[in-house]
């Protein structure tokens, strides 16, 4: 049995308690490797080697760095394979989805901030009149953390690694403990690609012991964190006295609205997607589908009809449509969710149980992709995050009606839109209460754009040079003339 381990001052260690923790293949419920189970002392070894590392690589080229990250991103696409193997069987997605999306997409966070990093530029500002010039040095923070969550494991943990890195920053970096092993095999690619040693340093075990440790110490400048709200809650709660910077990606409810005059064809196929994807385990899924009254009969015949094709199965078949639930936890709480739409007085129009396999997959954790109708928008199941293969659907009269549901909810996260009306796409766009919008598409990414949510989505933005400046410290240097 693999028992995945630690990666502190460039190598890969044993926790100092020898403790383990179980590591579940969520597809047959049978513990296939063992993980750290660290805790304060761990973190502290690791915020030390950051520390002592710290000097050196904030000093270092722009070139330098980029032609490692550059490295790193080409021994991920090198190991492809393997790697979206590993991913399917730790997260229960598709091996497909992770062979297409998860893996290609921390080529891509790498290969995006490698070059960024030789791209970014600070202000100069000339103070005209007074015979001064300003100028803006950015700063590395120092040593920074990184927590990220189990349902796009190694695709979430390079979104905040790689900007980290690149902006010169030292790294203690923790990964959902359900989903520990592309963290792993990432770890033993950094020395490959010649990171230096305690560049990045990578503590595996739980949120209570090993996150909260990393934003509890004093060392730690910044906390990029990706997960639950309720997490991120606490997270501010204990770094917000320190002054740390904060960047918190958290849960979301996002309303897809579909109007009449839309490109039918096209919404259907992505609908389902937005819906299903990844089990519904996206924090970017549109899980509250709202459809013009004209349209509403036509789609939901359709919609039923699509979705009752999608092949839940083993994900590691190359045609399974809808892998296992992450963990029994997370199943137990989709399955609450699905008997409290029932007791709220919904209907559910397909799926709605657990969906039992044969062989393998026997004792596995999966859900049929299920669709609810006949919800009020202010019920729970409409207002809380479900975070599963649940989708529900409701029909509407017009543009102020929907939009009045879709901003009724605490999360602000995205939201998609159909129409072919220029105007209305424009106008729907900029009432909803939501950081992004996508009009007509979904999960179309362009890595230059802000990402993040408002309202309990989240603060800050990540992506383009925004996340490298959130890992900087801004100086503004005024020099008078004389
Ligand atoms: P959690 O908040 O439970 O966990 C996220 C990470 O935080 C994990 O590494 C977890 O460790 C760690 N953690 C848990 N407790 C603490 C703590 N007290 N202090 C510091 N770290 C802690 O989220 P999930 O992993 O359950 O992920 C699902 C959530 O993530 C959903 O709400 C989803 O919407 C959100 N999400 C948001 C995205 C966005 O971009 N806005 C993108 C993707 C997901 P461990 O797992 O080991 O306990």
């Amino acid at each position: 049995m693999l028992y995945i381990q630690n990666f502190i001052g460039g190598e890969l260690t044993a926790p100092l308690a020898e403790n383990w923790i179980e590591n579940i293949d969520p597809s047959t419920g049978a513990v296939y490797s063992f993980i750290p189970d660290s805790d304060q002392r761990d973190v502290q070894r690791a915020v030390g080697s950051a520390r002592s590392a710290f000097p050196a690589w904030s000093t270092t080229s722009a070139e330098a760095r980029h032609d490692i990250l550059i490295r790193l991103s080409g021994l991920i696409e090198r190991d492809l394979e393997q790697l979206a193997q590993a991913e399917s069987v730790d997260q229960g997605k598709p091996v497909s989805l992770a062979r297409e999306v998860d893996i290609p997409r921390a080529v891509a966070n790498f290969k995006f901030y490698a070059t960024a990093a030789m791209h970014i530029a600070n202000e100069s500002h000339d103070t005209v009149g007074r015979n001064a010039i300003n100028y803006t040095l950015r700063q590395p923070l120092g040593v920074v953390g990184c927590i990220s969550p189990w349902n796009l494991p190694l695709y979430l943990f390079t979104w905040k690694i790689a900007p980290a890195l690149a902006a010169g920053c030292t790294v203690v970096a923790k990964p959902s403990e359900v989903t520990p092993m592309t963290a792993y095999l990432l770890s033993k690619l950094c020395s490959e690609a010649g990171l230096p040693a305690g560049v990045l340093n990578v503590v595996h075990g739980t949120g209570p012991k090993v996150g909260s440790a990393i934003v509890a110490n004093p060392d730690v400048k910044a906390i990029s964190f990706t997960g639950g709200t309720k997490t991120g809650e606490e997270i501010a709660r204990i770094a917000a006295p320190m002054f740390k910077k904060l960047s918190l990606e958290l849960g979301g409810k996002n309303p897809n609205i579909i109007f009449a005059d839309c490109n039918y064809d096209e919404m259907l196929t992505t609908t389902v997607r937005s819906s299903f994807s990844n089990q519904g385990e996206i924090c970017l899924c549109g899980s509250r589908i709202f459809v013009e009254k004209p349209l509403y009969d036509r789609f939901r015949r359709d919609f039923v009809e699509r979705v009752s094709v999608l092949r839940v199965g083993d994900p590691r078949k190359p045609d399974t449509d809808v892998g296992a639930i992450v963990s029994k936890q997370h199943f137990d709480k989709v399955m609450s969710y699905i008997e409290l739409a029932k007791e709220e007085g919904g209907t559910i129009l397909i799926g709605g149980k657990q969906a039992n396999l044969d062989g393998r997959g026997a004792d596995g954790w999966f859900i049929e992709p299920t669709v609810v109708e006949g919800l009020p928008f202010d019920c729970r199941t409409n207002q809380e995050e479900i975070f599963g293969p649940v989708v529900t659907i409701q029909p509407f009269d017009s543009e102020e009606e929907v939009l009045g549901y879709a901003n009724s909810v605490r999360y602000g996260l995205s939201a998609t839109v159909w129409t072919e009306s220029l105007s209305r796409a424009h106008r729907v766009a900029a009432m909803l209460e939501s950081g992004i919008v996508w009009i007509n598409c979904w999960l179309l990414r362009d890595l230059r754009t802000p990402f993040g949510g408002v309202k309990d989505s989240g603060v800050g933005r990540e992506g383009g040079f925004e996340a490298l400046r959130f890992f900087t410290e801004e100086k503004n240097v005024c020099i008078r003339i004389l």
